[in-house]
């Protein structure tokens, strides 16, 4: 079973933090020891050799780097927000996606961001990445301790909101720690409690974007998840997909030309974004969900 152990010979990624440090500035400065490319996709993401061990790396340890991968490095571009546009993170913490939120944006416009807990470890991050925020009620970026289930999208404080992030609670089986968590006597359960635990996450996952969708003014949804698991993926879409059409969503293609797609198991899988733990490290899932303003505001 130590197949799915990730291959040492993948390459090491880093995330540039362009609220902090230029990818350029960043790349010069890798180069002093490394040998470092761009990534052909992720205008911010930078390729290292395998095994490149950056922990105590300046720039990692003053937050100017990040140690993200390529895969979960996609799910914000994939919404890929405007500067100047109000946005919500449905299930930020720890915040890494709020972050990037924040830099595609270029520190214009507004970020909400939710958690059902541990607001204040968000609030840390953000200093640490972003201290030029502030962060009080008039900031640019809100952290707030609410269940993003119990905010009421007609409020008219969300009455602008133009994109939703919602990486919600998974199974995490698309990541490594997870993959070998069989390695661990605990896991000798059996299948049944993971079947419950998923068919769980699935429902909340479901219920999650059926919420999103309620935002009035909301122009692009993103659904992310780092499972492997299609009940937590293809089917939570498939089957919120009515919905979302019959309030003028399509599903969009946000990586026109990454070949991993989702699962065949409905018209316009293709759409969808899957990455291989095998081939890229990670196993994560985008789909984005996008509609023309046309469609839904009566302006005219
Ligand atoms: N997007 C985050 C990042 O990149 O750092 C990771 C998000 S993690 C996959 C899911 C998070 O959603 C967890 O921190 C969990 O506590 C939070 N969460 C779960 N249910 C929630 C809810 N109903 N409302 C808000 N947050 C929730």
């Amino acid at each position: 079973a130590l197949h799915q152990v990730p291959d040492v010979s993948l390459p090491r990624y880093v995330r540039v933090n362009t609220l902090k440090l230029d990818v350029d500035s960043a790349l010069l400065q890798l180069r002093e020891k490394y040998s470092v490319q761009k990534d052909d996709l992720l205008s911010d993401l930078l390729i290292l050799p395998p095994g490149t061990d950056l922990h105590d790396h300046p720039l990692v340890k003053n937050g100017s780097i990040f140690l993200q991968g390529k895969a979960s490095s996609m799910v914000a571009p994939a919404l890929s927000p405007e500067p100047g546009w109000e946005v919500l993170d449905a299930c930020a913490a720890p915040g890494n996606k709020t972050v990037h939120l924040a830099a595609l944006m270029k520190r214009k416009g507004r970020i909400i961001a939710y958690c059902s807990y541990n607001v204040t470890m968000i609030i840390d991050h953000f200093h640490f990445v972003l201290l030029p925020f502030k962060l009080n009620s008039s900031s640019d970026i809100q952290a707030l301790n609410e269940d993003f289930l119990n905010i009421d999208p007609k409020a008219p404080s969300y009455s602008k909101i133009q994109a939703i992030l919602l990486d919600p609670s998974c199974s995490g089986s698309g990541t490594a720690a997870t993959r070998l968590d069989h390695l661990l006597p605990s896991k000798a359960e059996g299948q049944d409690t993971d079947i419950e635990r998923l068919n769980k996450l699935s429902a909340f996952q479901r219920k999650a974007l059926e919420h999103a969708l309620l935002f009035p003014a909301v122009e692009r949804i993103v659904y992310s998840t780092c499972s492997i698991h299609q009940i937590e993926n293809e089917d939570v879409i498939q089957s919120v997909l009515p919905l979302a059409e019959s309030y003028g969503f399509k599903l969009a293609n946000p990586f026109p030309e990454w070949e991993c797609r989702g699962l065949p198991v409905f018209e316009g899988s293709e759409n969808l974004v899957r990455t291989d733990p095998a081939k890229h490290g990670e196993g994560f899932f985008i789909a984005l969900f996008a509609r023309k303003d046309e469609t839904t505001t009566p302006h005219n």
